[in-house]
């Protein structure tokens, strides 16, 4: 790719059963939620945001949080599971429930900040620094998030020094990786490249940085391989393109997972994602939402097999059109050398 050395490896952090779930108008079932993130650990994802432990009076849909992260946990042990914690409570719940790690967010713009969360940037990082404080007690990871990091939905595009700022200020109190978050899905590849050289700028090791794009704007996947090409080996996406944002008016998805990985194949990087086994699990929650998947490879994937499926049976159904015209042949053969014998015997010449 352009001489650019791309990372050998990366690493996907699924946020579907979180970022997509959570924006869904209506109340999906625990055993959905669970049977979603058990396709997904199948699929060979090795890192799941399973869920929100939010206040179940702000968003009803993640009420079941506990229980989502305790069922997911017991039936597919093997990744390791994150959950957004916005408060100290929050925290208690997520650690009780087995979690392993939790997430915290800090915004990159004021706007975005005092509307979406009601105070200053500064004051909610002394917020998290709470939760972040527990979590080294507890031995817990922590992972940040810099929402709106290149672009605000109330104050237009975000310096990418205003972004750094907050991921130097997520590392500093304690977290392992920051996630750099297009919320809105405006950002462009040179924005995305900016907002992550501006991080490196900051002190944060590129090794320690996360991309997490949403793709209104259709961009979610040129702006990973900017990312990618500046050397970023983590992507946050959802299978399916789940998503939107309750705050960012017309906000869809993440990158949808599937389109990450074809992506990732196509450049010979690893990823350790079975992707028939992945559109296996978008067909499935977009069964449940009664919806088509938003990604594209798993629309033509699903073509294909609709495809395949459809000339098998055609096939099969020719193969025994065919065994029913032969049987019909040869009954017919039968018939006219009965009716030839019979002609003989009478002496007529068919
Ligand atoms: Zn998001």
């Amino acid at each position: 790719m352009c001489g650019l050395p791309l990372p050998a490896r990366v690493t996907i952090v699924e946020v579907g059963p979180r970022d997509g779930l959570q924006n869904e108008p209506g109340v999906i079932p625990t055993d959905t939620k669970v049977r979603f993130i058990e396709l997904l650990a199948d699929a060979g994802l090795a890192a799941i945001e399973a869920t929100s432990f939010v206040s179940p009076k702000w968003v009803p849909q993640l009420a079941d949080a506990d229980a989502v992260l305790r069922r997911a946990k017991a039936s597919r042990p093997a990744p390791r599971y994150a959950a957004l914690t916005p408060n100290l409570r929050g925290f208690e719940r997520a650690v009780a429930a087995g979690a392993d790690e939790v997430a915290i967010f800090g915004a990159a713009s004021e706007a975005f900040s005092r509307r979406n969360i009601n105070c200053s940037i500064d004051e909610s990082l002394a917020r998290f620094r709470e939760v972040a404080a527990a979590a080294r007690a507890a031995r817990v990871r922590v992972r940040g998030y810099v929402s709106c990091a290149v672009h605000c939905p109330y104050s237009g595009d975000v310096p990418p020094e205003a972004a750094a700022r907050v991921a130097r200020a997520l590392l500093d109190m304690g977290c392992y990786e920051v996630s750099l978050g297009d919320t809105t899905g405006r950002g462009t590849p040179a924005q995305v490249a900016a907002a992550v050289r501006a991080s490196v700028d900051a002190g944060v090791p590129v090794s320690r940085l996360a991309a997490h794009l949403h793709d209104t704007y259709g961009q979610a996947l040129a702006n990973a391989l900017a990312a990618l090409q500046q050397g970023v080996s983590v992507f946050d996406a959802s299978a399916g393109g789940l998503g939107g944002c309750p705050y960012s008016p017309g906000a869809s998805g993440n990158v949808a997972t599937e389109d990450l990985v074809y992506m990732l194949s196509g450049l010979g990087v690893a990823h350790g994602v079975d992707l028939a086994a992945l559109v296996d699990a978008s067909a499935f929650i977009s069964r449940a939402l009664g919806r088509e998947p938003a990604s594209h490879v798993a629309r033509a994937m699903a073509g294909q097999r609709a495809a395949a499926e459809a000339s098998h049976q055609a096939h099969e159904g020719g193969q025994k059109q065919r065994k029913e015209e032969k049987e019909e042949a040869a009954a017919g053969g039968v018939e006219a050398d009965e009716r030839r014998r019979g002609a003989a015997a009478e002496g007529v010449r068919a």
